[in-house]
């Protein structure tokens, strides 16, 4: 039975701003019931529900050395649907209403996060076979491992892993506060280990450090190798090719599913997704004023909104989408000012057709997916990609671009061969997009029988953590 340490910055249903969160909330317990023993290792933020703190049981404290300071670290425990966790109790630094603030703080408190984490485990007395870290905030934990506990047996037979969500945050900072808050010497911080363009990076010293190096899809794998999409690593990333991954994201199947989600206006199935869908698109249409008739063709978007999720190419040909007066759109997302702003002015140009809600809302979510025809997704970059997945499990066909795991997981519809799960165009180019969404309209208003075909489809296929899970365990396997 292999031991596994999930250490993270954020974890469903504790806290969440990305599909990281989603992830940690779900492969856990998908790996438990495999015969693992997964647990969880995260922060105490101030942001964790009540009900959640509440339930901690608190273990025991230690004290961390920060350069010439010595802080409390509290170390309590949750258990909940067979996975443990353990949160990393500090006021200062994560008792804030924010889970993430700006980078100078942000890098001492994962530093004393990544810290603590190995000092805890000592305390929890489990030792796991795989450190699997997350992202840049743990980063750090892989290299740490190295250079602080190397004579310890128990450390030392551990294997590190470094899941890369998205290579675009990569926490660097100035070499020396860096050396000092993680205790290093300047030894560490030479080209070929930590240093990053003259200062720091917690990600590349966890890509240097971490014995195996995954990623949320095979294609974001391959693509974060080239300039284009590497961030400046992708020189690293080569080299260390033979020990790099991508397995794809699976959805949370408690979550996400049309046939019991209590969110959604009426629940509906395989069988009657055709029904389902319509009461669900009325009930939305009419919430949002919009005119409620089932032929206009209604598009989502729920995205944070930068530029990564292709809100420059939205902004671009909005107005030729929305020439086609059988078109609605509703957006829901929060993000760049500039971005919110675009949507807001739409959502007065075209008053009844366009409405944006710049909220982050996940009751409102769960009906965008249940109630419309197809889903828009046209990211400059998208290492897994959440949404798509999850569109496709409610019948809503994903149009998107072909990068990382949108080209992973949507299959381009095909009108002479009947094969595909919805739409997708390969450069990242505004009017590719345009030509795209204006043959879903033509498919959904002229050829419906391929269209629900295309819906059932997407339904039927499987985006469930079973074979990723499987996956990951062969990986620990191996390791
Ligand atoms: P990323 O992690 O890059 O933001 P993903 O597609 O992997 O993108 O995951 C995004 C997740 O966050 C999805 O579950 C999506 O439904 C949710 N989400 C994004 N924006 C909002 C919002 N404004 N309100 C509710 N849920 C949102």
């Amino acid at each position: 039975m292999k031991k596994i340490l999930f250490v993270t910055s954020e974890c469903v249903p504790f806290v969440k701003t990305g599909g990281l969160a989603d992830v940690v909330g779900a492969l856990p317990k998908v790996l438990n019931e495999k015969g693992c023993d997964a647990r969880v290792i995260l922060p105490k933020y101030g942001a964790i529900p009540q009900r959640y703190k509440d339930e901690m049981r608190y273990i025991d404290h230690i004290y961390i050395k920060m350069n010439w300071r010595s802080q409390y670290c509290g170390i309590f425990e949750l258990k909940m649907n067979g996975v443990t966790y353990y949160f990393i109790d500090n006021e200062f630094y994560f008792g804030g209403p924010t889970i993430y603030g700006p980078i100078h703080e942000d890098i001492e408190r994962f530093a004393f996060f990544d810290k603590a984490v190995l000092a805890a485990l000592q305390v929890i007395d489990f030792f796991p076979d795989v450190l699997h870290c997350n992202d840049w905030q743990s980063g750090m934990a892989p290299v740490l491992l190295r250079a602080h506990y190397g004579y310890d047996g128990r450390y030392n037979a551990m294997k590190s892993i470094m899941t890369i969500h998205n290579l675009k945050f990569q926490g660097v900072y100035d070499k020396k506060t860096i050396a000092d808050v993680c205790e290093l010497s300047m030894d560490y911080f030479t080209p070929d280990k930590l240093e990053f363009y003259r200062d720091a990076s917690f990600l590349k010293g966890g890509i240097v450090y971490a014995d195996y190096i995954t990623t949320v899809s095979p294609t974001y794998a391959e693509e974060i190798k080239s300039d284009y999409f590497g961030e400046r690593l992708n020189g690293l990333l080569n080299a260390r090719s033979a020990s790099l991954t991508g397995i794809v994201n699976g959805i949370s199947y408690d979550d996400w599913d049309p046939a019991t989600d209590k969110f959604i206006y009426h629940n509906y199935g395989i069988k009657d997704f055709i029904e389902g869908k319509k009461v669900n698109k009325r009930a939305l249409q009419h919430d949002l004023h919009f005119d409620e008739n089932p032929d206009k063709l209604l598009i989502g978007m729920v995205t944070r909104l930068t530029a990564q999720k292709g809100m420059d190419l939205v902004e671009c040909v909005l107005d030729s989408i929305l020439a086609n007066p059988n078109i609605q759109m509703v957006f829901l997302g929060t993000g760049e000012q500039r971005y919110e702003d675009v949507l807001r002015f739409f959502e007065w140009k075209y008053s009844g057709r366009v409405s944006a809600q710049i909220k982050f809302d996940n009751a409102l979510s769960h009906k965008v997916y249940a109630a419309c025809d197809a889903f828009l997704m046209p990211s400059q970059f998208e290492p897994c990609g959440l949404s798509q997945m999850i569109s496709m499990r409610y019948g809503t066909l994903p149009i998107v671009r072909e990068t990382g795991g949108l080209k992973d997981t949507v299959e381009p519809y095909n009108e002479y061969e009947h094969t595909g799960t919805g739409y997708s165009f390969r450069n990242y180019n505004a009017h590719e997009m345009l030509g795209r969404i204006e043959n879903a309209y033509l498919t959904f208003a002229l050829h419906k029988d391929d269209w629900t075909a295309m819906q059932k489809r997407a339904m039927e296929k499987d985006f469930s953590w079973n074979a990723s899970a499987d996956k990951y365990i062969d990986l620990y396997n191996r390791l």
